[in-house]
């Protein structure tokens, strides 16, 4: 069997709706007002080393981790710290964020460049870019490097695969910064003493696999390899089994295969700063959907107000059913648009009704779309089933901590059941319970 058809069984095609793909990014002006949080990223929230009224730089330090999971943040634009105050972020209550006043006239920064000579001094440099995993997890990239040795990583794999419908972030990423990209995977690669690489991208993006190809060309070490495109092939475990071969086991890591995979864009960012020593102080972000006037990807400061984004793209034809933070898939909704645009997102999509296809749930008739489509072999309806018994052994033996919540089990589901949702909250609940129970 190849490896391909191993996955063809399972997950689902979607509709592209990649409109802006093609469209060169836009660089959005500086805002007035920037709203930096001190937490946007996986793990603790940094400590400030600013205060209010103090002078800022364009990159200085304005959060410093404060713990081994951290990510440090900068200031993406030169001003004053006018306050401190809370914003709400998709999936983390209130975090403490700084207000920077912006100044009128951004004097030309320059930026130090890191020297990277072995393991040590690169993870050094992907720790002080401030670099996430970008395509939404938001796990500190230098933590989790950290955790290898050299020589114990014995595959780089490179997620180009955006798969989520709408978003053309690391697509336009791969067009338009391909030599930070190949900056990037090179220091890994020989940093980290990766004898392979392997960077997967999704047949729909033609110009992206042209320009990795052509990048990579004189890179033996390297190999392009063009997916299918299928959802959600971007997740970590199912990358692995289409690109290897290999399964990972259901309640297991990827570590354990010897396999590291890498956002596209994360990898683009490491390579920047390690040429130019600029930290991560923009976002790349596709704004579209039904309800946008005029969709196009952005580069925007972090700390912009989604409002403003929106504003800058036309503003609205009709009021948007829903505003997505990501994909439409695993995207989370915004309730207040004075939200900033942090390190995590995307993409913001404003979606019509007809885009999200609201439906009343009806009951389930036992046809086991469901079960056929979940690309990790779960059973969603059970696990919604032994989720509303709060029955923890049931959830354990349903694996119901592997849900990567995709959607898909929704998706396919012809009583428009909402699994996902209850198969997301299932998995906290199951972890929360073993933690509780000192069991894990
Ligand atoms: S959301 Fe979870 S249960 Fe549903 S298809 Fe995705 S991985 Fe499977
Ligand atoms: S797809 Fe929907 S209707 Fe079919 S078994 Fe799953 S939950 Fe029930």
């Amino acid at each position: 069997m190849s490896r391909i058809r191993l996955f063809q069984k399972r997950g689902v095609a979607l509709p592209h709706h990649k409109v802006t793909a093609k469209l060169q990014t836009v660089k959005m002006p500086l805002s007035k007002k920037l709203y930096i949080p001190l937490q946007q990223h996986t793990g603790a929230p940094c400590e400030p080393v600013v205060q209010k009224k103090d002078e800022v730089e364009k990159g200085q330090l304005l959060g410093k981790m404060s713990a081994a999971v951290c990510a440090p943040i900068y200031s993406p634009a030169s001003g004053k710290v006018t306050g401190v105050t809370t914003v709400d972020l998709p999936g983390k209550f209130q975090v403490e964020t700084l207000v920077i006043k912006t100044a009128e006239e951004q004097p030309e920064q320059t930026f130090s460049q890191p020297q990277v000579i072995d393991r040590e001094s690169y993870l050094k440099a992907v720790e002080d870019s401030g670099v996430v995993g970008l395509g939404g997890a938001g796990f500190p990239t230098a933590a989790k490097l950290g955790r290898k040795k050299a020589g114990e990583i014995k595959l780089l794999l490179v997620n180009g695969a955006e798969c989520e419908p709408y978003i053309a972030t690391d697509d336009r990423t791969m067009i338009e910064e391909d030599e930070y990209i190949r900056a990037g995977v090179l220091a890994t690669l020989d940093s980290m003493q990766i004898p392979r690489g392997v960077i997967a991208i999704e047949k729909n993006k033609p110009e992206a696999i042209m320009r990795m190809k052509q990048i990579f060309r004189d890179e033996p070490r390297m190999e392009v390899f063009v997916l299918p495109a299928k959802y959600p092939q971007g997740g970590k475990k199912i990358l692995i089994q289409v690109v290897c071969g290999d399964e990972v086991p259901t309640s297991g890591s990827s570590s354990s295969l010897g396999v590291m995979v890498m956002n596209v864009t994360s990898l683009s960012v490491i390579g920047k700063y390690i040429e130019t020593g600029e930290p991560l102080l923009t976002k790349r972000l596709t704004v579209a959907g039904g309800a946008l006037k005029n969709p196009q990807n952005v580069e925007v400061a972090i700390g912009t107000p989604v409002e403003e984004v929106i504003e800058f793209c036309g503003g609205f034809t009709e009021t948007p059913k829903k505003i997505v933070a990501g994909g439409p898939m695993m995207g989370h909704a915004i309730a207040d648009l004075s939200m900033p645009v942090t390190k995590q997102i995307n993409a913001i999509l404003c979606l019509t009704a007809e885009e999200i296809q609201d439906s009343l749930e009806e009951p389930c008739i036992r046809c086991g779309k469901c079960i056929d489509a979940c690309p990790l072999g779960l059973s969603p309806v059970e696990i919604v089933e032994a989720y509303d018994d709060r029955d923890v052994d049931a959830l354990a033996a349903l694996y119901a901590e592997s849900c990567m919540n995709c959607g898909v089990c929704s998706f396919v589901c012809p009583a428009k059941r909402r699994l996902s949702t209850k198969t997301s909250q299932a998995r906290k609940f199951y972890l929360s319970e073993v933690r509780k129970n000192g069991t894990k």
